[in-house]
C-alpha cells in the first residue's frame, strides 16, 4: 500500500450519521469503503443499515455483499487484505478512499501498521521460559501484568515477556506508557467523528431507528435469514452472532413452530417481538459505549498525541435537526482543507498543523485534552487491575467496570432466578 496515499476516516457509535456524513463530503473525488462485519454479508441489508441502492448510486460503495449469509466472517486479516486491495485500487485512479463504519477492530487494521506486533509473535519460539507455560512465566515475573491479561491471550502475554527480557522493565511498567504500541501506518490521513452530544438523544435515535427498520422490511428480513441459515444446518452463519439478528432467535423458534405465515402474526408473536427489540436496543446501547471507548483508548491515547489531534475531529451534534450544521458543513471545510494539503503533500509531515485561523469556528480536539484524559486512564486501569470471581456463574472479571456489567448481565440473572428457584425447592423438601 501507497502510505503516503491519503486515506479518510469516518468513525463513531451506531446512528450518529456517519454514512449520511460520507455521502456529503463535498469535493467529489472518493468512494467509500465500508469497514463494518455486518455489511459484508449480502442479503443482510435492512438490520445492518447498508447503504441502500439510491445512497449507493449517489457514491460508489466497497466492502459491502462479500459473502453469502453462511460464511463465517472475516477476521482481520481476511478483511484487511480485501480493503488493503481496494485502497490500492482507489488511489492507483486517485479516488481518495473514505474508510467509513463502527467495527474498529477492521479500521484499526488500517489505522496502525500491526505487521510488527506480528512479527513479534513469531519469535515466541526463541523466549527463554525455563520450561514455564508463558502465563505462568509470567506470573511469576510480574504478577500485576498477568492479573490484567487474559491466561488465553496469548499474543499480549508473549509481547510483554519479551518486553521483559528485551529491556529488563517489567511489562506492567509498561502498560501504563503504551503509546508507542501501536505505529500509525502513516500520516497523511484525516479522521472524522461526529458524535450525539447528549447520550439519551443518542438512545432515542437507537430506538427510533431500530423500530424504523423493523417496520421497513426488516421483521421480514430477520425471519428470513433465520430460515435460510435454519436449512442449512452444518453451516455456522456468522451474520447469527452480530446484532441485529441474534436477539430474534426465540421469536424465530416460535414463528417456525406456530406456523404462523408472516405478516398474519398472533399476540405471542407480538410479544417476543417486543422483547427482541428491546433486547436489540439494550445490545446496541452496550456496544455504542464499547465504540467510543475504543475511540478514547486506541485512537487517542495509543497513537502520538500531536499527530492525532491536529488529524481527529470531534463533530458533536445536538440534533437530527442541527447535524448539517453542526456536523456536514465544518467536516466538508476540513475535509477540502485536507485534500489540498494532501495534494501539496503536506499531510505526512509529522509537524503538520492547521492554523486555527483557516479552521474558523471549528473546534478540535487539544494535546493537553489527550492528555488529561491519558492520564485518568491510566487511573483507572491501574485500579482495574483486581480480578473478582462471580461464583454464582463461575466467572472471572477483571475490575469494578466488568463486575458492575456483569451483574446487570442477562446470563448472571438468569443464574440468580435459577439459584433462586433451586433454594425454592430446598427449601420444600426441608
Ligand atoms: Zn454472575
Amino acid at each position: 500500500m501507497n502510505n503516503n496515499g491519503f486515506i479518510v476516516y469516518i468513525i463513531g457509535t451506531t446512528a450518529a450519521g456517519k454514512t449520511n456524513l460520507s455521502l456529503n463530503l463535498g469535493i467529489d473525488n472518493y468512494e467509500i469503503i465500508s469497514c463494518d462485519s455486518m455489511q459484508i454479508y449480502k442479503e443482510a441489508n435492512i438490520m445492518t443499515a447498508k447503504a441502500t441502492a439510491a445512497e449507493q448510486a449517489i457514491k460508489k460503495h466497497h466492502g459491502i455483499d462479500l459473502l453469502d449469509l453462511q460464511s463465517e466472517g472475516f477476521n482481520r486479516k481476511q478483511w484487511n487484505n480485501m480493503a488493503i486491495q481496494k485502497i490500492e485500487e482507489l488511489q492507483s485512479k486517485a479516488k481518495i478512499p473514505v474508510l467509513v463504519g463502527g467495527t474498529h477492530y477492521y479500521i484499526e487494521s488500517i489505522l496502525f501498521n500491526q505487521e510488527t506486533e506480528d512479527k513479534q509473535m513469531i519469535q515466541v519460539a526463541e523466549l527463554n521460559l525455563n520450561g514455564k507455560e508463558p502465563y505462568q512465566f509470567l506470573n511469576e515475573i510480574d504478577p500485576l501484568a498477568a492479573e490484567k491479561f487474559h491466561p488465553n491471550d496469548h499474543r499480549r502475554i508473549i509481547n510483554s515477556i519479551k518486553f521483559y527480557q528485551t529491556t529488563g522493565q517489567l511489562p506492567s511498567e509498561q502498560l501504563d506508557h503504551h503509546s508507542d504500541q501501536c505505529k500509525l501506518r502513516s500520516n497523511n490521513f484525516l479522521i472524522l467523528w461526529p458524535k450525539w452530544k447528549k447520550s439519551e438523544d443518542l438512545k432515542m435515535k437507537v430506538t427510533e431507528r431500530i423500530n424504523e427498520m423493523l417496520d421497513q422490511g426488516g421483521i421480514e428480513e430477520i425471519l428470513r435469514i433465520f430460515e435460510i441459515l435454519h436449512n442449512n444446518q452444518n453451516q455456522v452463519g456468522g451474520v447469527l452472532q452480530s446484532i441485529g439478528y441474534r436477539q430474534f432467535n426465540k421469536l424465530y423458534q416460535y414463528y417456525k413452530e406456530s406456523g404462523l405465515q408472516f405478516p398474519n402474526v398472533d399476540d405471542k408473536f407480538q410479544e417476543l417481538l417486543k422483547e427482541g427489540t428491546e433486547r436489540l436496543i439494550n445490545d446496541t446501547m452496550a456496544y455504542t459505549k464499547k465504540q467510543i471507548q475504543w475511540i478514547k483508548n486506541r485512537i487517542l491515547c495509543n497513537s502520538k498525541i500531536d499527530i492525532i489531534a491536529n488529524r481527529l475531529f470531534l463533530l458533536e451534534f445536538e440534533s437530527t435537526q442541527t447535524f448539517k450544521e453542526q456536523v456536514v458543513i465544518p467536516a466538508q471545510k476540513i475535509y477540502s482543507l485536507f485534500c489540498q494539503l494532501s495534494q501539496d503533500d503536506k499531510l505526512g509531515d509529522e509537524q503538520f498543523k492547521i492554523s486555527s485561523q483557516k479552521l474558523e469556528n471549528i473546534l478540535t480536539i487539544t494535546p493537553q485534552m489527550i492528555e488529561k484524559y491519558k492520564q485518568t486512564q491510566k487511573l483507572k486501569s491501574r485500579t482495574n487491575w483486581k480480578k473478582q470471581v462471580c461464583k454464582l456463574c463461575n466467572k472471572t472479571m477483571n475490575g469494578p467496570f466488568e463486575i458492575e456489567q456483569h451483574f446487570k448481565s442477562r446470563y448472571h440473572k438468569l443464574n440468580l432466578l435459577k439459584d433462586a428457584k433451586l433454594q425454592n425447592k430446598k427449601q420444600k423438601i426441608d
